[in-house]
């Protein structure tokens, strides 16, 4: 059986040199005699391991010596309500804006803890754009400000972000982490879940700045707190080892591609490669105003459910697979992370216009 393009919005596509190195790697790794599955987690080995995935995180991603970098577990979804449980300590309140389902699950949570503020929200154009903000709106009491970077769901992402002054910035990266350069002195704290563009399933990263550790609500399970875990370097409990592992190979494999800005640029020609096809065609429409476009998670539609139908059953049978739009919105979805190589946007491109010629 060949491989196919994997177009699915997570867990995706991971880099082909990536899985064939831990397939190397998987009874034995290095002259530890063991697989990384079967290692201890206090053993030099994985400390090793750690290290240096934890290093080159921080040299990929410009990551300055005060904030530090987390590797726990629960996914993204847990930031929902580790945030509040930790942050949201002074004055009891959080300032949020509504991009999206992700958004909106996270504003959910936190306000089981706190009072939410929502300072803007797209919900009323379907999240098809990143909502213009007013910053009167803005709560300078408030324990942070909250966004979602790269919207999976509708295919939005902020090129701009806010300016809150000095109330911390939180930013969920689940699905752009790694796919363009970004400051990471805007933010207070920053997490992504591993699943899209980083590895399998089952590690987070959090990135958190010094300050923000240590005023967790009394009632915080030990286990859901930030201060503890960077104390104990992630190692509090056992980690997903073999994640960390195999997100470590990934950032490897990021650095050797030149980096995250190459790896940016890589992501402009793909999305552009689809974008350019989109606003051209008289069949397929894209369903994001040009402005906030995202660079991983490129929605479309056809004229009517039948098209998007035949379209997705012929793509299927072609090996273009998961490009089913998310039930929320319906039509077609390219998810093209950073291991989607050029040639799978182009190939997709190329059977786009095919299909477009066959129905017009
Ligand atoms: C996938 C995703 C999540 C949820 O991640 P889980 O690991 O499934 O909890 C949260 N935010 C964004 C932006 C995502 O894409």
């Amino acid at each position: 059986m060949e491989r196919v393009f994997n177009f699915s919005a997570g867990p995706s596509m991971l880099p082909l040199e990536v899985l064939e190195q831990a397939q190397s790697e998987f009874l034995c790794y290095g002259s530890s005699g063991m697989s990384v599955m079967e290692m201890s987690h206090r053993s030099k080995v994985f400390e090793g391991i750690l290290e240096q995935a934890k290093a080159d995180l921080r040299e990929l991603m410009q990551i300055p010596e005060n904030y530090h970098i987390l590797f726990l577990q629960g996914g993204g979804s847990t930031q929902f309500a580790m945030i509040p449980m930790n942050l949201m300590n002074h004055n009891h309140c959080a300032d949020y804006v509504i991009t999206g389902q992700w958004a909106k699950k996270a504003a959910e949570e936190a306000a089981r803890y706190g009072t939410v503020h929502v300072v803007a929200s797209s919900a009323d154009t379907t999240f098809d754009r990143i909502p213009k903000l007013d910053p009167a709106a803005f709560h300078s009491n408030a324990d942070y400000f909250y966004i979602t970077l790269n919207n999976t769901i509708y295919g939005t992402r902020w090129t701009k972000l806010p300016d809150v002054g000095d109330v911390p910035l939180i930013g969920d990266m689940s699905s752009s982490i790694l796919s363009e350069e970004i400051d990471i002195t805007k933010f207070g704290l920053l997490y992504a879940g591993a699943q899209k563009n980083l590895g399998p399933a089952g590690v987070t990263v959090v990135i958190i700045r010094d300050d923000l550790l240590g005023n967790a609500m009394p009632f915080t399970p030990t286990m859901l707190r930030y201060d503890i875990h960077a104390k104990h370097n992630s190692l509090y409990n056992t980690p997903p080892t073999y994640g960390i592992y195999f997100m470590g190979r990934v950032f490897q494999w990021v650095k050797a591609q030149g980096g995250v800005s190459a790896m940016q640029k890589r992501n402009e020609e793909k999305a552009a490669l689809l974008y350019d096809f989109l606003d051209a065609s008289a069949l397929f429409r894209g369903t994001v105003v040009k402005e906030d476009r995202s660079l991983m998670n490129v929605p479309f539609v056809l004229p009517t459910e039948e098209l998007n139908a035949e379209f997705l059953q012929q793509a299927q049978a072609a090996g273009f697979v998961n490009l089913k739009g998310h039930r929320t919105v319906g039509g077609m979805r390219a998810s093209i992370y950073n291991a989607m190589p050029k040639e799978g946007v182009q190939q997709l491109v190329a059977f786009m216009k095919q299909f477009e010629a066959e129905h017009i």
